[in-house]
């Protein structure tokens, strides 16, 4: 019988703390579902009563398998549970959990609640009762519990039984402040698992020493069965613990995946990757290429040797299956890349090529020009397959765009409010065929794209599914000027999902090299006749 962990997620509390990060009350909601899906145990979904947002979240009706728990302050030292309105919203709030945050540290309690220590331990025990009334699971964030544990054992102690024998689900053990290290914390927590349940703790740590994940691991080890983090780490300072690098150990890795069961199933582990983009992307934030696990270059390799070795036995140089967390093997088609790279890359998209042919080393040679004005082709699947069928000569010329003209335009519309509308018209020549279309859009990329696919005469029934699923746009400093790289992903009718990509210093025509690729890209794969 395996020990079940809990995993409480903390994004849309402490994570809407990270520096430039403000979620709406639609974000909020919509990343609520999110996690919900993945499977994990709890969702913190903010702090009712202390901004409009989070009240309103939580008096909306919703409906998650997840625990939905509402954050905030215990009693109000010196003050009757009837006289605190931090308390009464909270009691108030539609959720299922609540979660108080309490101090643990002697110091603490003196110097900023400017109280006693045994009304710091009535406040929490007051708490949790009147939570416990409500129906509501009670959790309580011992804050500073580490610091406070170093300085006053006893004292921290008195406070995470308080809550325990109050009846409280799980008492979380806070490094506040993200300084405490790995041993120390399997130390502490190993003490405190002496006197209140393990089953009973949970772990929130911080990353300002790059130590959450491994303090939350070391926590688990010394008893604690709940994990509280973030995904992608968010934050204030420097982040949560992160558990899109928690997660995947603890299914992957034996110590842990041996011992102890979450609620994430390995079918929803195969969704970690697009779970961490996701998030960045609703954040407008570039994924950190380098995320262990999740990022794209945790399973990206770029020397040559290596390269050959992995296509031939991955388990050498990888330390789990990319495919568990939704990534994928990545033999760089980039700077340093060997032949054996290229190769790899060709064999995967499906394009047979003789290891010595000399079009090997144009593309290669391309590939790294392109890469250097911006290009991002590990990123662009399906313009890389492009560039590389195209080099083979391999892409027949099945239509050509003459000439195309975007307009945009701001005006008051008939009811006198100020609009602006975006008109394109694309002369595009297909086979001895000249077809003229014109199309409205809601800004000019959008114009354009309708325009280009309104009419591909004996082409347009292989791009009737076609359907632009993402537009991401990402300013670089390429050589000496500024560029535009946009990025377009596009899906089909089957569902299948590709990539491309245009670089110009100017964002129409960045968009329009991605928009062809993409169109261009569809009919190859539709095996449309030249
Ligand atoms: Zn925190």
């Amino acid at each position: 019988m395996k020990e079940r962990l809990y995993l409480f997620d903390t994004t849309l509390r402490d994570g809407a703390q990270t520096n430039g990060v403000d979620f709406t009350l639609a974000d909020k909601v919509a990343i609520a579902q999110m996690l919900d899906a993945f499977g994990l145990d709890y969702i913190e979904g903010g702090y009712p009563g202390a901004n409009p947002t989070d009240t309103q979240l939580f008096s909306d009706p919703r409906k998650l398998d997840a625990r939905f728990t509402a954050f905030g302050m215990t009693r109000r030292p010196g003050r009757s549970l009837s006289n605190d309105p931090g308390i009464a919203a909270l009691l108030e709030a539609e959720a299922d959990a609540i979660c108080f945050v309490a101090k643990a540290w002697d110091y603490h309690v003196r110097v900023a609640l400017e109280t006693t220590p045994e009304e710091n331990l009535a406040s929490i025990r007051d708490s949790v009762r009147a939570a416990k009334a409500k129906g509501r699971e009670v959790l309580v964030d011992c804050e500073h519990f580490f610091d406070g544990y170093k300085a006053s054992a006893d004292y921290a102690l008195a406070c995470a039984r308080a809550a325990y024998e109050e009846g409280a689900r799980w008492v979380v053990l806070c490094d506040t402040n993200g300084g405490t290290l790995p041993h120390e914390v399997e130390a502490i927590v190993g003490e405190v698992a002496k006197k209140i349940p393990g089953d009973h703790i949970g772990i929130h740590a911080h990353n300002d020493t790059e130590q959450a994940v491994a303090n939350s691991l070391a926590a688990v080890r010394a008893g604690a069965r709940q994990i509280q983090g973030t995904i992608n780490g968010l934050g204030e300072r420097c982040g949560n613990a992160n558990l899109v690098s928690i997660i995947p150990t603890l299914k992957l890795k034996p110590e842990f995946a041996e011992k102890f069961e979450i609620g994430i199933s390995d079918a929803k582990l195969k969704n970690l990757a697009h779970l961490s983009h996701t998030l960045d992307e609703m954040l407008n934030r570039a994924p950190d290429r380098h995320a262990p696990y999740v990022g794209v270059s945790a399973f990206a390799t770029k020397a040559g040797i290596h390269a050959s070795a992995i296509v031939k036995e991955p388990a050498t140089y990888e330390h789990v299956d990319p495919e568990t967390v939704g990534n994928r093997r990545r033999l760089l088609v980039s700077d340093q890349s060997g032949r054996s790279n290229l190769l790899a890359e060709l064999e995967r998209i499906g394009i047979a090529v003789e290891k010595e042919d000399p079009r090997l080393v144009r593309l290669l040679d391309e590939v790294k020009e392109r890469e250097a004005l911006g290009y991002a082709y590990e990123a662009a699947d399906a313009s890389f397959e492009l560039l590389a069928r195209r080099t083979l000569g391999a892409v027949p010329d099945y239509f050509n765009v003459e000439r195309f003209d975007v307009n945009v335009e701001q005006r008051y519309n008939a009811v006198g409010k100020r609009v602006t509308v975006s008109m394109a018209v694309v002369k595009v020549k297909v086979g001895n065929e000249t077809l003229i279309s014109a199309a409205e859009g809601d800004g000019p990329v959008h114009a354009l794209d309708l325009a280009l696919r309104k009419d591909l005469g004996k082409y347009q029934q292989y791009i009737e599914g076609l359907d632009l699923t993402d537009y991401r746009v990402r300013i670089l400093n390429a050589g000496t000027e500024a560029v535009t790289r946009v990025l377009i992903e596009s899906q089909d009718e089957t569902g299948e999902r590709w990539t491309t990509v245009g670089v110009s210093s100017n964002i129409i025509d960045a968009s329009f090299q991605a928009l062809m690729d993409s169109i261009v890209y569809k009919l190859v794969r539709s095996g449309a006749p030249a």
